[in-house]
């Protein structure tokens, strides 16, 4: 069957595929940045796209948001300080915010309509913007990272979009440089690395990027993730020490935080690796 214009579509030029909802467009603008939408599907709930690229779903974003946020910070020793770079739809600052022994939580997102039409469009996401513990800060990452206090953030979660447009100097050693030195001496950072299955090569450059830059090592983890190219995501881990990861998993403690997808298993499966993307990692 041809779609018509009952369908949002997103064609990935890159990797020759797409990806399509059927959906009514709710909303449209352009900001200083980006062109942002917000669409009604059928079966997804609300749709967040950015330029084109969906980012944001009511039906799979726990995916997400969840897989990004408590494996890294279950993986450190204490996060107490943590920085999200962009996630401007406020579902990763509401994760990481489920953890009692994080203390403060900043959101450094380059574009504050993000944040206003999630606000409007998926409120429970932004349920937790007023704990006092969540800061909202509307600017760039990179030059936010390049201003921090040395040694002053336990973890860095960059949940950005694509290496395109303003995300392009998020991708690369001169920005992790700048992550190593805000980074405390057990610090650690994650960020969304694109899908496994389509974009390795990437993946493989970002791990060497994070380790010429300085980082001790560097960890993927993977989860299915519907909306995005081929429907399996990844995050990418690096440790300003050795890390050996989820070492000290606390059932209970993973219990409270009353998630959807994350628990003590899932955790474990994230961090097991296929063959094809072991071999390729272990040419770095
Ligand atoms: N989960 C999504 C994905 O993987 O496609 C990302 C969601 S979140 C909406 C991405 C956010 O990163 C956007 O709101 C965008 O404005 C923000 N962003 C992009 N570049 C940025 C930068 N240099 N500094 C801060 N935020 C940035």
């Amino acid at each position: 069957m041809a779609l018509d214009q009952t369908w949002f579509s997103e064609a990935f030029e890159k990797t020759g595929s797409a990806f399509s909802l059927k959906a009514v467009k709710l909303h449209s603008e352009k900001s200083p940045y980006q062109e942002i939408e917000i669409w009604q599907t059928e079966t997804f709930g609300k749709l967040m796209t950015i330029d084109g690229c969906t980012m944001v779903s009511t039906l799979d974003n726990f995916l997400y948001h969840e897989m990004m946020s408590h494996p890294a910070l279950n993986s450190h020793p204490n996060p107490k300080n943590v920085v999200i770079v962009g996630g401007g739809d406020c579902g990763t600052l509401r994760e990481v915010l489920k953890h009692p022994e994080v203390q403060s939580a900043t959101q450094v997102e380059i574009d504050e309509r993000v944040t206003r039409l999630a606000e409007i469009h998926f409120p429970e996401l932004c349920d937790k913007n007023n704990d006092p513990r969540a800061t909202l800060f509307f600017g760039d990452g990179i030059q936010w990272m390049k201003d921090a206090k040395p040694g002053s953030i336990d973890l860095i979660i960059i949940d950005s979009t694509d290496p395109v447009g303003p995300a392009e100097g998020l991708f690369g050693k001169k920005f992790y440089l700048d992550c190593i030195k805000a980074l405390a001496p057990d610090g650690m950072l994650v960020q969304q690395s694109e899908s496994p299955l389509l974009l390795l090569d990437l993946i493989t450059e970002m791990h060497q990027a994070m380790r010429d830059a300085g980082f001790a090592q560097t960890h993927l983890l993977h989860f299915p993730q519907p909306i995005y190219p081929s429907g399996w995501w990844s995050g990418s881990i690096a440790t300003k020490q050795a890390n050996p990861l989820a070492q000290r998993l606390d059932e209970k403690a993973i219990e409270a935080l009353d998630t959807n997808f994350y628990n003590v298993d899932t955790h474990k499966a994230a961090f097991a690796l296929p063959n094809f993307v072991k071999k390729a990692l272990a040419k770095i």
